[in-house]
C-alpha cells in the first residue's frame, strides 16, 4: 500500500499540474460565481448604453465607460488607443411588403444589411427571383435578372452541431450578395436571416460593395425566416408577385473612435504580453448584449478576477475592448499594427465573441506542442464541465496578432441558441444567463493562469503528456 502511494505520489510530480492548480482554478470559478462582476457590467452596457454601432454615440458612451469601469480595478495601466471607424446610419426603421398580381399585400420584417444603400426614398418595387447561391445566378444570367429583385433564400444547415458553420455555410448570400447579383443587373438583394429558428426578426450583419462605383451599387436588406418562408411559397403560386422596399441607411466619412486597452504588468516577463479581448461595438438593432457585451465584461473581469484570486502574473495580461469588429475591424487591425510598431511580444491572446453561453472549452490556433500542453490541462476543467479542446480559429479581433510562435484561442460556448439572437432585436440583456456569463469569464481566466504559469514555450517534460 506504501508502495502504490509512493508511485502515486512520483506519478502526479511529472504531470503538468499540482495540487495548486486545481485550488486555484476552484479559486477563480468561486469568485466568478459569488463575488462576479461580469453580470452587473453587461447590464449596464446594454440597457444604460445600449446597441453601439461604431461611430455612434453609443460607441463612445462604451468606450468612456470602459475606460472608468477599467480604472476602477486598480490596473497597472488603462489608456485608449485611437481608431479611425466607418459610420453607417440606418435611418428610418426600414418598410416592405409583397403585392399579388391582383394587387393584394401583405407586410414583411426587413431590415438593411449593415453598409448597403439606401433605396430611392420613395422606395423599390420590382419581381423577385429566388436563388440559393451564385451558381443559380451564372445560370439565370442577366436575362433573366436583369431588374429584379434578388431573393437569396438558402437556409442554414440544420444538422450540423456546431451552429458557427452552419452559419459559415451560408453567411456569403449576406456579405457577398448585393455585389454578386449586381453582376446581373438585379435592383436590390432580399437575404434569408442567418437563424436556424422560423422566427420574425430580420438579423442585419456586414455586407461588401467591393469596388463596385457608387452608382452601381443596389441596396441590399435581411428578411425574417418566416417572411422567407412566406415570400418562397408566394412565388411558387404566384411568379409575377412583386416586392416593395423602402430604407433609407446612409454612410457617412470616417470618425475617430477607440480600443480601450488595461494592464496588469508582468511580475518577471513584462514584455510578453497576453490578450484577452472582445469587441466593444455592436449592431444596432439590439442592445448587443450577446455579441458581443459578454465577450466585453468577461475579459474584463479575466484581469478583476486574478487580483481577486491573488494571482500576480508573470507575463503583462492586457485587456483590450476592440472597436468595430462587426463592420470593419479596424480595432483589431489597429491593435496588432501598433504591437508590431512598438516590437511589442504578444505570446497570447484569447477571444470571447461567440456568445454568454454556457462555455464548453476553446478553440485553438497554435502549435502542436502548444495544443499537446493544453491537452494535459484536461483533468483540471473537468470539474467545471469544460471538454471541448479543439485546434481551429481564434478569433477575428486577435487573429491579426498571428505570428509563427504564439497561441490564439477563442472561447467556445454551447451554440445553439447563438443564431436566435445574433444581430437581431432580441440580442437584449434579458437572453443572458448570470451563471452561464460567470461560467465564462472564470473559464477564460483559468485558461490565462494555467499559460501565464507554464508559458508558451512548453518544454517536452513540461508538457506532461505521455505519448
Ligand atoms: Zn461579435
Amino acid at each position: 500500500m506504501k508502495k502504490f502511494l509512493l508511485l502515486l505520489l512520483a506519478l502526479s510530480s511529472i504531470t503538468s499540474y499540482s495540487q495548486t492548480d486545481q485550488e486555484i482554478l476552484k479559486k477563480i470559478y468561486s469568485q466568478s460565481l459569488t463575488n462576479g462582476k461580469s453580470y452587473e457590467w453587461l447590464d449596464y452596457l446594454s440597457n444604460q448604453i445600449g446597441g453601439r454601432l461604431s461611430g455612434s454615440i453609443q460607441a463612445e458612451f462604451a468606450v468612456q465607460w470602459g475606460k472608468e469601469e477599467l480604472e476602477k480595478l486598480g490596473l497597472d495601466k488603462v489608456w485608449l488607443q485611437e481608431v479611425m471607424v466607418p459610420k453607417w446610419v440606418r435611418g428610418a426603421k426600414e418598410y416592405a411588403f409583397m403585392e399579388s398580381s391582383k394587387k393584394q399585400t401583405t407586410n414583411v420584417n426587413i431590415c438593411a444589411l449593415g453598409g448597403s444603400v439606401a433605396t430611392n426614398p420613395l422606395g423599390l418595387k420590382a419581381k423577385v427571383i429566388e436563388v440559393h447561391d451564385f451558381k443559380a445566378l451564372e445560370k439565370l444570367g442577366e436575362e433573366q435578372i436583369k431588374g429584379k429583385i434578388v431573393f437569396f433564400n438558402r437556409p442554414m444547415q440544420e444538422d450540423l452541431i456546431s451552429t458557427f458553420n452552419a452559419y459559415g455555410g451560408c453567411v456569403n448570400q449576406r456579405y457577398s450578395g448585393a455585389v454578386e447579383a449586381a453582376k446581373y443587373g438585379a435592383v436590390g438583394v432580399i437575404v434569408r436571416s442567418m437563424n436556424l429558428r422560423l422566427d420574425d426578426l430580420p438579423h442585419t450583419g456586414s455586407m461588401t460593395y467591393d469596388n463596385l462605383p457608387i452608382e452601381k451599387r443596389i441596396p441590399a436588406a435581411a428578411i425574417s425566416t418566416n417572411d422567407a418562408e412566406l415570400l418562397s411559397t408566394s412565388l411558387k403560386l404566384d411568379e409575377n408577385l412583386e416586392f416593395y422596399f423602402k430604407q433609407s441607411c446612409s454612410q457617412y466619412k470616417d470618425v475617430l473612435s477607440h480600443n480601450v486597452i488595461g494592464e496588469i504588468t508582468g511580475s518577471e516577463f513584462p514584455n510578453e504580453y497576453f490578450v484577452v479581448g472582445g469587441h466593444l461595438d455592436s449592431w444596432d438593432l439590439g442592445d448587443g448584449s450577446h455579441d458581443d457585451g459578454a465577450g466585453v465584461v468577461q475579459s474584463m473581469d479575466v484581469l478583476r478576477l486574478l487580483k481577486a484570486s491573488g494571482i500576480k502574473p508573470k507575463r503583462s495580461i492586457r485587456v483590450v475592448l476592440f472597436m468595430n469588429e462587426e463592420n470593419g475591424l479596424r480595432g483589431g487591425n489597429k491593435y496588432a499594427e501598433e504591437a508590431k510598431r512598438k516590437n511589442e511580444n504578444h505570446v497570447f491572446a484569447l477571444e470571447s465573441d461567440a456568445g454568454g453561453f454556457t462555455p464548453r472549452g476553446f478553440s485553438f490556433d497554435c502549435s502542436d506542442a502548444n495544443f499537446n500542453q493544453v491537452l494535459s490541462w484536461k483533468p483540471l476543467f473537468e470539474p467545471y464541465l469544460i471538454h471541448y479542446f479543439e485546434k481551429g480559429g481564434s478569433g477575428a479581433d486577435v487573429g491579426p496578432l498571428k505570428n509563427d510562435s504564439n497561441v490564439l484561442a477563442g472561447l467556445r460556448p454551447d451554440s445553439q441558441r447563438y443564431f436566435d439572437h445574433h444581430h437581431a432585436a432580441n440580442d437584449t440583456f434579458d437572453a443572458v444567463n448570470k451563471r452561464e456569463l460567470e461560467l465564462g469569464a472564470a473559464t477564460m481566466t483559468a485558461l490565462v493562469y494555467l499559460f501565464d504559469k507554464y508559458g508558451t514555450n512548453p518544454l517536452p517534460k513540461q508538457s506532461g503528456v505521455k505519448n
